[in-house]
């Protein structure tokens, strides 16, 4: 082939693409039709049928989300409020559109919910568009706390010109740190500080974080990607009522909705800006196919009265209680391991997280390595990250957690054959679909 696709990227990336390159020998319609039905088929093969996910940023939508999820409206595009639309014949739309951040604000205890955005990362694009001018400081959590990449200079605040600057973090507390927050934050002054991370095993003390961020002048926006399924259920923490002045979500993690990014607030004036800066600042088809599985799991949400939330966490605590008697170490067991539907795993030891996540994708269990709040800077990932809201979904009760925590030490520790465990975990699977 005369195309390229990353002549840039890594050794490890180039040569995989080579091998997949090299594979792709007919581009004719039918032979692209039989490649991409191939690679569907079996990536629902192995992962959605008989993969053992514990990824923490995916979810599986449920059967009523599912059944009004329809392609075509995605290609429509709808822009402006219902009566004052740039297209004409969207009418039916407009229920879609009032309907959908009429149930997100209200599962959030929000006054204002803005779903238009495709992503969390976009989300946060445009509140930082809407609350700063390029040049400014915005403060964020490190990135071995999970300080996300659409909070830091490699993503969405470089891309609006911002300075950022990491908040002073307590290792031992899992959060910002109380006494060194005021002095910090009157030497950088920033003018936002985003508290969130993509691993959260305790609550921030948002109270006290806020207390500080209002004397300094900044708004304080609450990331919740991870959290939002736990936070619409009123478990965890209520970031907006605690002092949180705007919340922003990945819709398709522990929330269970289709992909998409959300934007909450009380605040009449910062809703104002925020939508603004997502239509016409960053979208034009913002794509309202996501907003009829987003009402309905919305609207799930608040009828179920925090079930699937409490058995996402009380799944966490089972699978941590688990690795940690198999001889793992699971970060947090100070505290009882965890407060949300997270786990870490400290791997540092066993040739660290992507090396542990290697040889677990081999025994058909799949999840990610991430950074820890001790670790050094630049140091590569110590940890694995593990979120219960996909396999509780799936039906993986107790004893299913337990033998997901013994196969894994057996990968782990014991030098177990993985191809053999990923023939169990396939089989534990056939039964909990
Ligand atoms: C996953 C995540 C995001 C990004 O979400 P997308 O919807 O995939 O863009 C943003 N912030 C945090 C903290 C996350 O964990």
């Amino acid at each position: 082939m005369d195309q390229e696709i990353a002549p840039w990227a890594s050794p490890a990336a180039r040569a995989r693409i080579a091998e997949v390159a090299a594979g792709l020998t007919d581009l004719s319609p039918g032979g692209v039709l039989a490649t991409v039905e191939t690679a569907l088929h079996e990536h629902a093969r192995q992962f959605d049928d008989e993969g053992i996910v514990l990824y923490a940023g995916t979810n599986v939508l449920g059967p009523a989300a599912r059944r009004v999820s329809e392609p075509l409206v995605s290609g429509r595009p709808s822009m402006g409020w219902p009566g004052e639309k740039y297209q004409a014949g969207l009418d039916h739309f407009d229920t879609l559109e009032v309907l959908a951040p009429t149930l997100v604000a209200r599962v959030m205890g929000a006054r204002f919910a803005e779903v238009r955005s495709h992503s969390a990362t976009l989300a946060n694009l445009a509140v930082y568009t809407a609350l700063t001018e390029p040049g400014d400081t915005i403060a964020v959590l490190p990135e071995r706390a999970g300080g996300h990449t659409s909070h830091h200079a490699v993503g969405a605040p470089g891309v609006r010109g911002l300075r950022v600057a990491d908040l002073p973090y307590d290792a031992d507390a899992y959060d910002v740190d109380l006494a060194a927050l005021p002095g910090f934050l009157a030497h950088e002054r920033p003018k936002v500080v985003v508290i969130g991370a993509s691993m959260m095993l305790f609550p921030h003390r948002v109270d006290a974080i806020k207390e500080a961020v209002a004397a300094a002048g900044a708004v304080l926006v609450y990331d919740a990607s991870h959290l939002a399924g736990l936070v619409a259920a009123g478990r965890f923490q209520r970031p907006l009522a605690e002092g949180a002045d705007v919340l922003t979500f990945s819709t398709y993690k522990s929330f269970g909705g289709p992909p998409g990014g959300a934007i909450a607030t009380d605040d009449p004036a910062l809703a104002e800006r925020i939508s603004a800066a997502v239509f016409p600042g960053l979208t034009a088809n913002y794509d309202a196919g996501r907003l009829a599985p987003l009402a309905v799991t919305a609207a799930e949400i608040l009828a179920d009265g925090g079930a699937y939330a409490d058995r996402c966490m009380a799944g966490a605590r089972t699978l941590a209680a688990a690795l940690h008697d198999e001889g793992l170490t699971v970060a947090g067991a100070d505290r009882g391991f965890t407060a949300s539907h997270h786990v870490a795993v400290d791997v540092s030891g066993l040739g660290g997280g992507r090396a542990a996540m290697a040889r677990l994708a081999e025994a058909g269990i799949y999840l990610s390595a991430i950074g820890l709040p001790r670790q050094r800077p630049g140091e590569p990932d110590r940890g694995l990250r593990i979120g219960t809201q996909e396999v509780t979904r799936r039906g993986l009760d107790t004893g299913d957690l337990r033998q997901v925590a013994a196969w894994m030490a057996d990968v782990l520790l014991r030098g177990a054959d993985p191809g053999a465990v990923r023939k169990a975990a396939a089989e534990l699977r056939a039964r909990r679909s």
